[in-house]
């Protein structure tokens, strides 16, 4: 029932007239959270003390944050009592069991994420907010209530967002993992009776030469975790004959859904984004890439980011004709890591997915600073590590490399590997680091 609520009022926040009135809610909520942070985070009770903000635009007098800061200061900036290091624990056994499913101690979802400095970043994410999820991005998709009953097919790729929880008359959700052979993929859509499908773009695009097989045509396919380009949307849905749309979310929010027009717009009531070029001047203007996107999410409480740098960046678009002010989104920059593809033992062809393989590397050790893997053909790799301590080099190769071929040989994958120690630098412009390559002749459309 909640949700219905939450449905509605998700609703009516779309509906803002105008800047001012979104900048009022935003600067209420941020305030709420500033307040209840100080209270209740002893890092945000130091850091923040004393700040006087009289608009959201005051928020700049707050310090950002960055990965390493959150993760040396994990336990003192959430509110709920966790620490560092049994998160980390249950994190990387869920990684080893492969049990990406269920809430920790029943409340959270701990998310991992690797990004560009390197190592491990961890969220808590309060159950509550989780089990919104679902309706924040029907609430905003503009699917027809029409299609109601929703019977969603979720392709989850590492972690558990809680989607799999949902079971309720209006809307059903299936989980499915990523690495399902297509033909099984196609057989729950159609035993499901799925109408909604959720799956990364490249995912989509490895169903499309078997869509005919499809018995009741879907109604959405919602993608996200990669980018979606414009000529692969229209792509999609021709083969599918339905709408395809977009969300952009992360362990850090729900950033951004897709318009009944199907324009990716900012969820501004939910997260607040700034983006800043390299002098920290405010970017405003649409088509034009900023160099720092600091986040605010203005809805979890138990892990509170405020001014949060992130890996990504966005370049805005121009004002979206569907009436909403949320500002829209052109293009999302720093996730174009390519996906490997690998022979298996019988002749057929084994994809992994980028984020997949990277937490079989950061969830191998502790002594990782950064990492790129480089597929030179379909069954030799090459991985490079830059350690944080570089006495203990021979070690680390091992710890990756048999944890590498305890992953890779329980899919029937012949491969080589050749681990390397060497330090890794990053360009200046960080959108451009791409840490899987793949030779172009193995990367298949
Ligand atoms: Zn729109």
């Amino acid at each position: 029932m909640s949700g219905i609520l939450d449905f509605l009022k998700l609703l009516v926040h779309r509906r803002f007239s105008n800047k001012s009135k979104i900048e009022a809610y935003q600067f209420a909520e941020l305030k709420s959270l500033i307040e209840f942070a100080t209270s209740n985070s002893e890092f945000y009770s130091k850091t923040l003390h004393g700040v006087e903000l009289n608009e959201i635009g005051d928020i700049k007098k707050l310090p950002i944050i960055h990965k390493n800061m959150l993760m040396s200061n994990f336990d003192q900036i959430n509110t709920v009592g966790l620490t560092l290091d049994e998160v980390m624990a249950v994190a990387v056994e869920k990684e080893l069991n492969k049990d990406y499913l269920g809430y920790y101690k029943d409340e959270f979802v701990i998310g991992l994420s690797s990004g560009t400095s390197g190592n491990k970043g961890l969220y808590i994410t309060p159950k509550s907010l989780t089990e919104r999820l679902p309706f924040v991005f029907l609430a905003r998709s503009g699917i027809p209530l029409r299609y109601l009953p929703f019977k969603i097919l979720f392709m989850l790729r590492v972690f558990s967002q809680g989607f799999n929880d949902i079971n309720s008359p209006l809307i059903s959700l299936k989980y499915l993992s990523t690495m399902t052979p297509v033909d099984e993929i196609i057989r729950q859509i159609n035993q499901g009776k799925i109408n909604v499908l959720m799956a990364p773009p490249s995912l989509c695009r490895m169903l499309l030469p078997v869509a005919h097989r499809i018995v009741k045509p879907l109604k959405m396919i919602v993608t996200y975790a990669e980018v979606l380009e414009k000529e692969e949307k229209t792509r999609l849905s021709d083969v599918f004959q339905c709408r395809v749309i977009e969300i952009y979310q992360g362990s850090e929010g729900q950033f951004a859904s897709a318009c009944s027009l199907g324009n990716l717009h900012i969820n501004e009531d939910l997260i607040y984004v700034e983006l800043l070029d390299e002098n920290y001047k405010e970017v405003t203007s649409s088509h034009i890439a900023a160099s720092h996107m600091i986040a605010t999410n203005l809805v979890n409480r138990a892990q509170p980011l405020i001014r949060y740098e992130m890996n990504d960046l966005i370049v805005l678009d121009d004002p979206c004709p569907c009436g909403s002010r949320f500002r829209t989104i052109e293009k999302i920059l720093g996730r174009h890591d390519d996906i490997l593809y690998f022979k298996k033992k019988d002749g057929s062809i084994q994809h992994i997915f980028p984020d997949l393989f990277s937490r079989w590397i950061i969830t191998s050790s502790e002594n990782i600073r950064e990492y790129k893997v480089i597929q030179q053909s379909d069954h030799s790799l090459m991985i490079l590590l830059d350690p944080i301590l570089s006495r203990e080099q021979s070690e680390l190769i091992e710890s990756v490399r048999s944890r590498l071929n305890i992953e890779l040989s329980s899919y029937d994958i012949e491969y080589s590997i050749d681990i390397r120690c060497e330090t890794i630098a990053l360009p200046a412009n960080r959108s451009k680091f791409k840490r899987f390559e793949v030779a172009k002749d193995i990367i298949r459309s």
